[in-house]
């Protein structure tokens, strides 16, 4: 592996990255101001192999990633659990004020078919202490019948057992084992980095406006996210 190599372009400014042997499978890790500790753009690879995602996971981990977002699905959510991380908030596109771009699927972006954004999950190491959400926010009812969902037969890499695959929209791909439980996750595990107006000081953010709004249906960055 790659270790973390400062990046000076705009998105991974105030990152390090890391990628697999294989360059397939990477991520940024935030290391300064209101990046640090944030795991950006953690793109999974299908075509690697597939003990590579929790070596990275655990790398990432390890060199200080707590906070991150990924897309609201009961397997991106479990398998960030399984590695200490809790959802802090859950958020409709709606409430977002000026996301990046980069964090709509482009199979959705398009518009071309009935598929809706998917929800957005902050999630924070548990350690930190701080998390008050209940321990899962995703919707594990049903799905597997929501939309941009599909299937294929595959072989579980933990017991050689068949099993169906899902693909869901352009973000994710994986299956769950019931034979062995070996939770497989590829696919866009985390999203890029989201500095919000750039004109707002920190300080301002924190004093200016004053009271925060105690039923918060709105976010302006990431760093928003977490209040
Ligand atoms: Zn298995």
């Amino acid at each position: 592996m790659n270790d973390g190599t400062p990046k000076v372009d705009g998105r991974h400014t105030g990152c390090r990255l890391f990628v697999s042997k294989s360059g397939l499978t990477g991520f940024a890790l935030g290391t300064q101001g209101d990046r640090a500790g944030w795991l950006y753009d953690f793109f999974a690879s299908p075509r690697d192999e597939q003990h590579v995602v929790p070596q990275l996971m655990a790398l990432a981990v390890q060199e200080g990633a707590r906070r991150l977002v990924t897309y609201e699905h009961p397997f991106f959510e479990t398998f960030f659990s399984t590695f200490g991380f809790q959802t802090r908030v859950r958020a409709r596109l709606a409430q977002l004020n000026d996301p990046p771009p980069a964090w709509i699927p482009d199979i959705v972006a398009e518009g071309s078919t009935s598929n809706t954004c998917p929800d957005f999950l902050c999630m924070l190491r548990a350690d930190d202490g701080v998390v008050t959400a209940r321990s899962l926010a995703s919707d594990t009812t049903n799905f597997a019948s929501r939309p941009g969902t599909v299937f294929r037969e595959a072989r579980c890499a933990g017991c050689d057992g068949e099993l169906p695959r899902l693909q869901w929209l352009d973000v994710l791909d994986g299956y769950l084992c019931r034979g062995c439980g070996f939770l497989h996750v590829t696919g866009t595990l985390t999203l890029a980095p989201w500095d919000g107006p750039l004109a707002r000081s920190k300080a301002e953010r924190f004093t200016g406006s004053g009271a925060r709004r105690p039923d918060r249906t709105t976010f302006s960055s990431g760093l928003d996210l977490l209040q």
